[in-house]
């Protein structure tokens, strides 16, 4: 049963969404320009050129659905500022690099990265629903990955040759900018392997186009011998509206274990009444707060950076007045490490 949401844009056209393939008209209508972002969230001047020049390295997205829940004339909205480029982004900050994390030296075939026991990362795709300024893949070379399901043939080999391997995890960019029959192919062929238990994606599109949670979609994630989990990306209960909340109770009545993990951000949630509200919206549509990730030292984003101190007194405080539940896992990421590293 598919409902039928009136997707506002910022300009007051309503649009509706029917029929499967909703999703990509979404992505073709998206925000490009710092220009067209500015007038229809009616942005002074003074931020058109700053976008356009640091965008020139890492284009502007924005899908028009996450667009609409801005608040319109405010340079300082949360979901704003994970999206809109600035100049700071052009200042280069010592410690911060294209590779922060150790993605590349984690390639074990065109498109796996392997650095934890039981676990890969499938880099399915480098496209995005979104573009997030903070991004730690900003600068990868997507390019010399495969292109298309096809080419993951050793990627599958080595999965198949190594019996460790419990789980799949699909990633990019994010996977669900895949068309479902490339994914239910990926998803079978991911089955086929014995010793794999569980299929996870990582993915923003939830949040940013909810009408991507289609039939097809819910059909190839529940319908092999692999648990299916989903972990989504939201950093500020305002991103969550009500055609999110419907395209997450969809994926939990079909029987998705689903997760939550934000990045701590400067002058979006680095406060506690911000993550307090996250984890309760997140709980109400049956999402369990996962990470809290540290920044990763990403070239570009050091003006969204929060010194650790900051971040532990957040979750202090919100272990105050939650339950145990509904506060993530404070993390950071170092190149090279066995696992995630717990913060607080
Ligand atoms: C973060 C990450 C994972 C998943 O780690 P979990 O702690 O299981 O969530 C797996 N592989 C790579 C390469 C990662 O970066
Ligand atoms: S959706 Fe994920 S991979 Fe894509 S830009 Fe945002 S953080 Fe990066």
């Amino acid at each position: 049963m598919r409902s039928s949401i009136a997707y506002l844009t910022p300009d007051g056209a309503g649009r509706t969404s029917r029929g499967e393939n909703d999703w990509q008209a979404a992505m073709k209508r998206a925000i490009r320009d710092g220009g067209e972002l500015c007038r229809v969230l009616e942005l002074p001047d003074e931020y058109v050129e700053p976008a356009r020049a640091a965008a020139e390295s890492f284009g502007l997205f924005v899908p028009r659905e996450f667009a609409a829940r801005m608040e319109v004339g405010n340079p300082h909205d949360p979901l704003l500022r994970q999206v809109l480029p600035i100049g700071e982004e052009l200042v280069e900050a010592s410690g911060y690099s294209n590779d922060p994390v150790g993605d590349l030296p984690a390639v074990r075939r065109p498109g796996l990265l392997h650095k934890y026991h039981g676990r890969v990362l499938l880099i399915v795709t480098g496209a995005c629903p979104v573009h997030c300024r903070y991004c730690f893949r900003r600068h990868f070379p997507y390019r010399d990955g495969p292109r298309g399901i096809a080419e993951f043939g050793p990627a599958l080999a080595a999965l198949s040759a190594d019996d460790s391997i419990e789980e799949v995890i699909l990633s990019g960019g994010d996977p669900l900018t895949m068309v479902d029959s490339q994914l239910a192919e990926l998803a079978g062929a991911i089955a086929e392997i014995p010793h794999v238990r569980r299929l996870r994606v990582h993915t923003r599109m939830p949040i940013m186009i909810p009408q991507r949670v289609t039939p097809e979609l819910l059909a190839w994630l529940t319908g092999t011998r692999l648990s299916p989990v989903m972990v989504i990306h939201g950093n500020h209960a305002r991103e969550i509206d009500a055609a999110v909340e419907d395209s997450l109770r969809r994926l939990a009545d079909a029987g998705v274990i689903l997760l939550n993990q934000s990045v701590l951000l400067a002058g979006v949630n680095d406060d506690a009444a911000s993550l307090i509200e996250l984890s309760q919206r997140l709980i109400a549509c049956r999402v369990l707060p996962y990470y809290l990730h540290q920044l990763d030292r990403v070239a570009g984003a050091a003006h969204f950076d929060v010194p650790e101190a900051t971040g532990q007194d957040i979750i202090e405080a919100m272990r105050r007045v939650l339950p145990g539940y509904a506060v993530p896992r404070y993390v950071r990421e170092t190149a090279g490490g066995a696992s995630k590293q717990v913060i607080a």
